[in-house]
């Protein structure tokens, strides 16, 4: 097999920290299997070339294999309207990157706010191009009243039900038990009550999956009080949005959470995590989310081109960032007391 063409974005505050350890892991585990092609956008872009997201980094992450992307934006450097910069969700839309991919897995080991966690390991599925997004940067805002709008299409929540069905799938043959949970709020919106319709005309064609549905507000408590309870779910943008939030904190904290945003085409792999810039210049920032989310690419990758050694060096990966985050081997946000550099080095030792 050639070489993957990788657009890199290495973005704002802690980004370039997170990005560089982790090509440098990847190239390790995988000796000239990747060209990364440097994309340029975010805060600094901005201030560089007036532009979040320059067209030639657009243009370069569409003609790449696959995308990573450390973190964009940073808090203090605002459009003249006063909003901060979100590339990364221009490039979802652009890219038509409709399933978000947000595993929340509890290692042994892993310092989590859970007395007894049991064995936690399930994926959470969020739409994310349309739903409560749909208005973003232009709902309506007069005196007296504010509007934004939810907007869910059949296509959409019919290719995101899908992708969660297949998900399902393909966890079961690994031994999860075959199961998706479609999290909404069809008791009081017509709308999600749409989608609900949706999943379960979906979920016809998997009969040997089982399909449930949960209330948003119910999920919210039931991922705190049984989170080892569940294997797949998907769910409209603002809720994943909020709920993969949630899974993270479960997780212990951002700087362990990987996710993907896949499209039919395309695919990003970023940490949910933000620059941080409360934490940026230092060289303490968490590294495992950023590498998780490189494994999560190589195992993409693997899938996609029937390329068994990506696949197998995904697992590996994933395998080596578990083992040390079970063993204390991390940063400080974890209760470790490694820098950056040393929990990269670590993960490498592993491997
Ligand atoms: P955004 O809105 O851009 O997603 P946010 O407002 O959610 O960002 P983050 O930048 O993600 O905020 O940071 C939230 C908190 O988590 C901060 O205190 C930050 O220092 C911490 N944090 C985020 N990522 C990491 C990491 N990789 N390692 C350690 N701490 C992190």
């Amino acid at each position: 097999m050639g070489k993957y063409s990788i657009a890199v974005f290495r973005g704002d505050g802690i980004g370039p920290e997170i990005m560089g350890p982790t090509l440098r892991v990847l190239e390790r585990l995988c000796p000239d299997r990747f060209e990364w092609v440097d994309c340029p956008a975010g805060a600094a872009a901005y201030l560089d070339q007036g532009t979040d997201l320059p067209a030639a980094s657009l243009d370069a992450a569409r003609q790449a294999d696959a995308i990573l992307l450390s973190c964009l934006g940073d808090p203090a450097v605002r459009f003249p309207d006063g909003t901060e910069m979100t590339p990364q969700i221009d490039i979802r839309i652009a890219l038509d990157l409709y399933a978000g991919v947000r595993p929340v897995r509890i290692v042994p080991g892993l310092r989590t706010p859970l007395a007894d966690p049991g064995a936690v390991d399930f994926v959470l599925v969020r739409e994310s191009t349309e739903g409560l997004f749909h208005t973003q940067g232009k709902g309506l805002v007069e005196a007296d009243h504010a509007e934004e709008t939810l907007r869910l299409t059949r296509k959409t929540t019919e290719k995101v039900c899908r992708f969660a069905f297949r998900l399902a799938e393909q966890r079961r043959a690994k031994g999860h038990p075959g199961r998706v949970t479609s999290v909404d709020k069809a008791n009081v919106f017509r709308a999600f009550a749409f989608w609900r319709e949706v999943f379960d005309g979906v979920a016809v064609d998997y009969p040997h999956l089982t399909a449930d549905h949960a209330y948003v507000d119910a999920m919210a408590l039931w991922m705190v009080t049984k989170p080892a309870a569940w294997d797949v779910m998907v769910t409209e943008n603002m809720f994943g949005d909020i709920l993969s939030d949630l899974g993270a904190g479960l997780m212990g904290g951002l700087g362990v959470a990987p996710s993907a945003d896949i499209g039919d085409d395309h695919a990003v792999f970023q940490p949910c995590h933000g620059s941080a810039p409360d934490i940026a210049g230092r060289g303490i920032a968490n590294p495992a989310a950023m590498i998780l989310s490189a494994a999560m690419m190589l195992d993409w990758l693997g899938e996609r081109h029937g390329d068994a050694a990506m696949t197998e060096a995904g697992a590996r990966l994933t395998a080596a960032v578990d083992a040390c985050l079970g063993a204390g081997e991390t940063t400080g946000d974890l209760g470790g007391s490694l820098d950056t550099e040393g929990a990269a080095e670590a993960v490498l030792a592993r491997l």
